[in-house]
């Protein structure tokens, strides 16, 4: 029944006033209770009387059954205890003697009494008594008390207060109601708006939340809105993944498939053509293979997989090597490869992995250098950081592409056509085998001086 944030909102909103109108009430008929008008009759009567005793002159209390007699007199007359206290604070009458309502100690009697216009005690029963205190020039005290006025809550609410007590509480629950069910409301609102949003999204028809209400529904929404463009850069980024490795293997596929046909129909006659349909076929076999072994390097990476074998290692053997090994590649191109590098640099790395980098870099370079013009492979360590160069001569690399060079398949001549050039995942996978030995790679370039990569390693 409370299930929704609006029907709870209601009911404590609910609850609270009806809890608060409780306690006024509680409090009203409390302070009623006391019956403040009555006692301020009580004190009046009092205080009036107390006026007229003091006026008569023939008060005499030496003779104590006169005085008694005129005690018990007044006291009956007007309905209030009477007691009178010698100079010296002694007892010697009270109308109320004969009853267990004992009275203070004369000196609390007085003292209360000075300059307090609504002095009270109580007694041994626990009565409470409104009381006037005076002390006559004859040297006698009188003190004339009442018991307060006290109205039992079944007289209050009887006497007229029912009828107003319950219209105001009525009234105040009908319009606490009104109020609870629109502020519930208010609250509750771009909670659903949130939730709309987020049913929008699993149903296929996400229009961006929109940024009003409170402050933390606003910063939820804000979140909100950029999970769901994430996940949708995600979701493009796996559909495209998946077209570029579709298109990649069907270029292969296509040639493998038209030069098998070709041997098989007869098309290829002769031993020289049915050689070259053979040679095309195990290039782009080759090829694909190649492709399958960088996209299982990269889903290794990318599910954290792949086992570093993380080692301390001179890096400067490794470069070296790495060069020797493309030195056919370079021979081929017409590109001389310069070596620029210390003694020795220990690292701690994994060397495999470190080799496949460098190599990618430098067979980048030497493919893209034009015959004639050097490439050059240097490093140098700093206090902190490695940091390798791998510099050519080619076309350089526009601005606006230099951090696209390192997404998955993008390669700078759209072109697909089986040549020189691989799939685009080389840099893609040199990026995060340097991430995760804690480095960078970068890549500085201009069109007239080629392109440099930086490798930044820590030591
Ligand atoms: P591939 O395996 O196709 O070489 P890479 O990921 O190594 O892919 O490189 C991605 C793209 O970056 C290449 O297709 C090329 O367009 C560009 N590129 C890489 N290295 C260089 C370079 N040294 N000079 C110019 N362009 C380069």
């Amino acid at each position: 029944m409370f299930a929704s944030i609006r029907s709870r909102l209601m009911l404590t909103y609910t609850l609270v006033i009806a809890f608060v109108l409780v306690i006024v009430l509680v409090i009203i008929l409390a302070f009623l209770a006391r019956n403040p008008l009555a006692s301020r009759q009580a004190w009046q009567k009092i205080r009036t009387l107390m006026t007229v005793l003091q006026g008569v002159q023939a008060l005499d209390f030496n003779t104590p059954q006169a005085g008694s007699k005129f005690i018990e007199r007044t006291s009956q007359v007007f309905g209030v205890r009477v007691a009178v206290f010698d100079s010296t604070g002694n007892l010697l009458q009270d109308s109320d003697a004969n009853t267990s309502a004992s009275l203070p100690e004369f000196e609390i009697l007085r003292n209360r009494a000075e300059n307090n216009p609504s002095a009270w005690f109580r007694d041994g029963t626990g009565v409470i008594w409104l009381y006037e205190f005076r002390t006559l020039p004859s040297g006698f005290s009188i003190l004339l008390a009442t018991p307060r006025p006290r109205t039992p809550f079944i007289a209050i609410l009887g006497d007229e207060f029912i009828r107003p007590f319950s219209w105001a509480l009525f009234t105040a629950l009908l319009l606490s109601l009104i109020l609870a069910g629109w502020m519930s409301r208010w609250v509750a609102a771009p909670l659903q708006r949130l939730a709309q949003g987020t049913k929008s999204v699993a149903s296929g028809t996400y229009t961006p939340i929109p940024l009003e209400g409170p402050s933390e529904v606003r910063q939820f929404g804000q979140a909100f809105n950029e999970m769901v463009l994430q996940v949708q850069a995600t979701q493009r980024a796996q559909r495209d993944f998946v077209a570029n490795v579709s298109h990649e293997l069907k270029t292969p596929l296509t040639s493998i498939r038209g030069f098998a046909q070709a041997i098989l129909d007869g098309t290829a006659d002769s031993i020289e053509a049915t050689r070259q349909s053979a040679e095309v076929i195990y290039c782009e076999a080759d090829r694909m293979n190649r492709l399958v072994h960088a996209l299982l390097d990269l889903a290794s990476l990318d599910s954290g997989t792949i086992k570093f074998k993380f080692e301390q290692f001179d890096l400067v053997p490794l470069l070296s090597d790495t060069a020797k090994k493309l030195s056919p590649l370079a021979a081929e191109a017409g590109v001389e490869v310069i070596l620029d590098l210390p003694e020795t640099i220990l690292l701690s790395g994994d060397q495999d992995r470190l080799a496949q980098v460098f190599n990618n870099l430098l067979d980048n370079a030497i493919k893209f250098t034009p015959a004639g013009k050097p490439v050059t492979l240097a490093a140098h360590q700093t206090s902190d950081w490695v940091i390798v160069r791998v510099e050519d001569n080619g076309p350089g690399i526009p601005r606006e592409e230099r951090e696209r060079i390192f997404e998955r398949f993008y390669r700078l001549d759209k072109s697909r056509k089986s040549g020189k050039h691989g799939a685009g995942l080389g840099l893609a996978i040199a990026r995060e085998i340097v991430l995760a030995h804690g480095g960078k790679i970068q890549v500085e370039s201009s069109p007239t001086q080629g392109s440099i990569f930086l490798v930044r390693l820590p030591l």
